[in-house]
């Protein structure tokens, strides 16, 4: 069978390439995955209790573009939701981004907003150029706050110091004096009504696409007459290394059933302090699910294991620039997504970075012959 795209990974990057060259462009398109399911990281199931969890961690989709919502609504209906989290720390749950009600209720004060200002202003230590995770939070809240809420954490999350990684990272974070206790201030907050596989099975049923799952890249492509290609794994292991490895961040997820209805008050908490787990994730709050049990999941990072991470500093943008490079100069190769191009995006960026790839791919006339 003779394909015009082989396209590698059924996560966003790829699916969404999928679909735009086979409902839009006409392409015959062949689509596979070393994973079992579709939908990457963003993949969700119902587990053996019949409570819908996503099995590689929290996913909440957010974004202040209208034309990724506007796509994505093509397979999706949604289900309002803004996300909310708790960070335990000396022992009480209190709401991370930083705001009023954290420091009021972590010290037991009642500061106004503008009072909270004038000591973030007391406590912040002057930076002079802004480069770390370090640097982006300590010039906002001084040091107090940030070896509280983000220095454990991130040492925990990355395996590193926030002083060995970019502003970028800790800057996700914001800094707030009001009440507002929302984790994200995007525009359009949501979650698919029918969870992210059901959104990604509609994306992808079209006559013009096969889908394979269980495959692997490495395994196939001898077998196959390459015009070309759409690559969402990593770049390092598509160039087989030739640079040495790209670092990444792995995770193990251990997911609980518990016989209540609910085990915490909100989808997430963070444990920047004792606990030998990130944070723990108990999935209905997300997905609006009835069911008198619930299931969650307590998130452990790992040096070692499956992608999921790009680590952002300046040693490894370094070696990314190596591979974008050969990667560039690779005709009849397209990279695409958060492994393919290195860089720690949420989905919407992704969906916005592949529907920028699908602009440039259009009318480039390409072909895969399966033997
Ligand atoms: P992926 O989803 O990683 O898909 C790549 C696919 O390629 C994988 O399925 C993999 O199996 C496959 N593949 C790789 N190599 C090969 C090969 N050789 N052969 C065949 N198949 C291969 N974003 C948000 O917007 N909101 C969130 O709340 C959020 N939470 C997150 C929480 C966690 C724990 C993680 C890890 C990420 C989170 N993200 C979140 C980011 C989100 O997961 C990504 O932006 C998005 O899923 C990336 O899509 P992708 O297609 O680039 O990559
Ligand atoms: N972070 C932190 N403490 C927190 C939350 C976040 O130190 O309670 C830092 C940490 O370095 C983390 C980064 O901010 O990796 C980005 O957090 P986010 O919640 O966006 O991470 P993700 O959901 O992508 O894992």
């Amino acid at each position: 069978m003779t394909f015009d795209y082989l396209i590698v990974g059924a996560g966003f990057a790829g699916s969404v390439l999928a679909e735009r060259l086979a409902r839009d462009a006409g392409r015959r398109v062949l689509l596979i995955d070393r994973r079992r399911h579709v939908g990457g990281n963003a993949y969700d199931e119902h587990d053996a209790a019949g409570v819908l969890v996503h099995r590689y961690g929290p996913h909440i989709f957010h974004t202040n573009s209208r034309e990724v919502l506007s796509y994505l609504s093509r397979f999706t209906e949604w289900r309002a939701y803004e996300h909310r989290v708790l960070a335990s720390v000396d022992g009480k749950l209190v709401p991370i981004p930083i705001n009023l009600d954290t420091v009021n209720s972590l010290y037991g004060w009642s500061l106004t907003p503008e009072e909270l200002g004038e000591y973030f202003a007391r406590q912040a230590e002057p930076v002079e150029r802004i480069r770390t995770s370090e640097d982006v939070v300590v010039s906002k809240i001084g040091r107090t706050l940030y070896e509280k809420f983000f220095r454990g954490y991130t040492r925990k999350h990355w395996g590193l110091d926030p002083a060995q990684l970019d502003a970028s990272v800790a800057g996700r974070i914001p800094v707030r004096t009001d009440r507002d206790d929302r984790y994200f201030t995007d525009e359009y907050q949501c979650m698919p009504l029918h969870g992210y596989t059901r959104l990604f099975e509609n994306m992808l049923d079209h006559p013009n696409i096969t889908l394979e799952l269980g495959v692997d890249y490495r395994d196939v492509i001898g077998s196959l007459r390459v015009g070309e290609i759409v690559y969402t794994g990593p770049v390092d292991e598509f160039f087989e290394h030739r640079f040495g490895r790209l670092p990444y961040r792995s995770l193990r997820f251990e997911h609980e059933t518990y016989e209540v209805a609910q085990h915490q008050p909100v989808a997430v908490i963070n444990y920047p302090q004792d606990r030998p787990y990130t944070r723990v994730t108990e999935y209905k709050h997300l997905t609006g699910q009835s069911h008198p049990r619930t299931s969650v999941s307590y998130e452990y990072a790992l040096a070692e294991g499956e992608p999921y991470y790009p680590i952002p500093r300046p040693e490894n943008a370094a070696l990314y620039a190596r591979y974008k490079a050969l990667a560039d100069a690779t005709p009849g190769v397209h990279f695409a997504g958060r492994l393919g191009t290195y860089r720690y995006y949420n989905m919407d960026q992704v969906v916005g970075q592949a529907l920028a790839t699908y602009a440039k791919l259009r009318g480039a006339p390409s072909w895969v012959h399966v033997a």
